[in-house]
């Protein structure tokens, strides 16, 4: 068992506490009936799937049932940050050290919003999808 600081709480709690719900900071487009339907489809199921850090959106669904921001590292499972709602991560994939970067963690190609996506690898799904 290990713990997961809630930023609400302002304390750590047991995991069984809290629930994932996916990746963070995903934007609903302004105006959905103005948007291409790959855009849409595109905000309705397509996630990062990154090898390194991803920021994700959990619950304290056993707790004050607030949603809050993970920052995690995918490969060793290591939480790196937590930070409520309409906060920015302090760590990003930017932050990622020359290690890591070496042993294939991959690095954002922009923004902090999706991080560790290739534009290579988003290239291939818009293929696959067509
Ligand atoms: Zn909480």
């Amino acid at each position: 068992m290990f713990h997961i600081y809630c930023p609400y709480c302002e304390e750590h709690r047991e995991e069984e506490e809290f629930h994932p719900k996916g990746q963070a900071h995903i934007q609903r487009p302004v105006d959905p009936e103005a948007c291409s339907d790959e855009a849409w489809g595109d905000y309705l199921f397509f996630r990062d799937n990154p090898r390194g850090i991803h920021h994700e959106l959990w619950v304290h669904a056993v707790g004050c049932r607030k949603f809050f921001n993970i920052t995690r590292h995918t490969v060793s499972y290591e939480i790196l940050e937590t930070y409520k709602m309409g906060e920015k991560p302090s760590i990003t994939a930017a932050d990622l050290s020359e290690k890591d970067k070496q042993a294939g963690v991959q690095a954002a190609s922009g923004g902090w919003q999706t991080v560790g996506a290739r534009p290579e690898s988003e290239a291939l799904n818009k293929e696959a999808r067509a």
